[in-house]
């Protein structure tokens, strides 16, 4: 039996009637940018989050670079992201005139600690990205005190909880990517910055029209990166699942963890407090590269996302300069994301478990 990587097929199918109705409405309205499918997700989404605004704009990218601004990030300031993430995550800084500096993560969690980004914090930093990664949490109070405002990169995140809330109410902002992949996906690209802070959020409101509120003054050099009604339409119609389908999500991690997997790899750490939505289920192996390519030629879906750290991509290096990330290179050599959706089965599960067995015996 083949188990595919990700499943985002099986979720929707119950709803298309709903989200095709919903296209329809819009195209009817004939209204397709910033009008009222867009001013409702943002109240809904912000309302989910447990936070006071969520603003949407074009994708995950512009929301942290523009989220970033609206924070008042800008040439001269220095900003602490992780490597062991999506590139995007640091190419987000160089357009607000920032530089990104690289800080490690844990070993288990995959995230950044305190510890990894006081250890690169300068006297210039303004800012640090602490990213949610595979649906994790990153430990957004403790990287606070140590005095400087967070902003958290929940493109991985949604449906995520904790005993201190959810992501994208943690810090001074948060981002999240509708990217049809993530964990709430629009169709098409999307993306939203959620804040509790009224000044970042008209800020970023701005931002996002050309740096005008009104059409007719233009006061900053902003950006033209909005929702679109019809990707709004499509998100309100699936928000109320989307904490149903985090359930499905760590149901398929307990399901690994019964099937006895932890024997045989390495299994993700939820932080402390955190009931993760794994968007993506990642193990850690000496062997990955090896157990990848046996899981795939038995049907089985397995993916090393981030190979090459960002700190080592060709962009980057030059702005990296010489970072050592120790725990950074090793993840990026010894990760392996292997199926995970909100409908994956104990069997499937199973199936996965001893095929992973039976490659590495
Ligand atoms: C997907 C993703 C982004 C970028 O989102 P887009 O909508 O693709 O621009 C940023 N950060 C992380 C961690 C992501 O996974």
């Amino acid at each position: 039996m083949a188990v595919p990587l990700f499943d985002t097929t099986t979720p929707l199918a119950s709803l298309h009637a709903e989200i095709d109705a919903a296209i329809a409405g819009v195209v009817a309205s004939r209204k397709f940018i910033l009008g009222p499918q867009v001013g409702a997700f943002e109240a809904e989404f912000a309302a989910f989050c447990g936070t006071r605004h969520a603003v949407g704009v074009a994708n995950g990218t512009d929301a942290i670079t523009i989220a970033l601004r609206a924070m008042g990030v800008g040439p001269g300031d220095d900003v602490v992201v992780p490597s062991f993430t999506f590139y995007a995550t640091a190419e987000a800084v160089p357009p607000t005139g920032a530089r990104p500096v690289f800080c490690d993560v844990d070993p288990d969690t995959y995230c950044v600690t305190a510890e990894t980004v006081a250890a690169a914090m300068t006297p210039a930093t303004k800012a640090v990205v602490a990213v949610h990664l595979f649906g994790n949490l990153a430990p957004v109070a403790d990287i606070e005190a140590l005095g400087v405002p967070v902003l958290e990169d929940a493109a991985q995140a949604a449906g995520t909880r904790s005993a201190a809330g959810r992501p994208g109410a943690l810090g001074r902002a948060g981002t999240f990517s509708f990217f049809p992949s993530k964990n709430l996906g629009c169709y098409g690209d999307g993306g939203a910055i959620t804040t509790g802070d009224d000044a970042l959020a008209e800020a970023a409101r701005m931002l996002r029209f050309h740096g005008s509120h009104d059409k007719v003054t233009y006061e900053h050099v902003g950006y033209n990166s909005r929702l679109d009604e019809l990707q709004a339409a499509i998100l309100r119609v699936q928000l109320p699942l989307v904490d149903d389908w985090a359930a499905g999500r760590r149901a398929a991690a307990r399901h690994y963890e019964d099937a006895g997997l932890g024997e045989l790899v390495s299994l993700p750490a939820a932080t402390a407090g955190c009931e993760p939505a794994w968007h993506l289920y990642v193990v850690r192996s000496d062997r990955a590269d090896e157990l990848a390519a046996g899981l795939g030629a038995r049907g089985i879906g397995a993916k090393a996302y981030y190979r090459v750290p960002v700190h080592r991509q060709p962009a980057m290096r030059a702005i990296a300069g010489a970072v050592s990330l120790p725990v950074t290179d090793d993840l990026a050599a010894t990760h392996l994301a292997i199926p995970m959706s909100p409908v994956l089965t104990a069997e499937q599960a199973a199936e996965v478990t001893a095929a992973v067995r039976a490659v590495l015996a």
